[in-house]
């Protein structure tokens, strides 16, 4: 491996360790999932899954299923960085989870050029989403 290439791969596990924490704001009990946005090697923005802002801070309902509205970490990152001044064009998102295929059209149309993920799920339709828009997927092992 190449110098560079090593720095880069310190870089990643080190943001998805902070895309990790992040998961932790997250009040949803089945499942917590944080994301970031790095461009420039700033963070831009930031999401974990959650209900729309106003809403009650309860993902589940009574059957403890994942209610309908609830928006995934990815989705949160992008609609925060279209409240702001930022750009997600040509950013990294480092995500806990892999995006699922509804996240993948948002990073694809955000203009994210870079996946970085560090869990693996059974459905891969969002992965393989990413990589038909030749986006960069990379995957690293949270205990390496
Ligand atoms: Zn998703």
């Amino acid at each position: 491996m190449e110098a560079n290439e090593k720095k880069q791969l310190e870089l990643d596990k080190r943001y998805i360790r902070m895309a990790a924490i992040w998961a932790e704001n997250s009040y949803c009990t089945r499942r917590q999932v944080g994301a970031l946005i790095i461009k420039d090697k700033m963070i831009i923005s930031d999401g974990y899954n959650g209900t729309p802002s106003g809403f009650e801070n309860v993902c589940e309902d009574e059957n403890g299923l994942t209610k309908p509205y609830v928006l995934h970490a990815e989705a949160n990152a992008i609609t925060k960085i279209a409240r702001s001044n930022n750009s997600s064009a040509e950013a990294t998102m480092y995500v806990t989870a892999s995006p699922c295929i509804e996240c993948a059209k948002l990073i694809i149309q955000a203009g994210i050029k870079r996946v970085v993920y560090s869990e693996k799920y059974r459905l891969e339709d969002g992965l393989n989403l990413l990589k038909r828009a030749n986006i960069e997927v990379v995957y690293i092992d949270p205990n390496e």
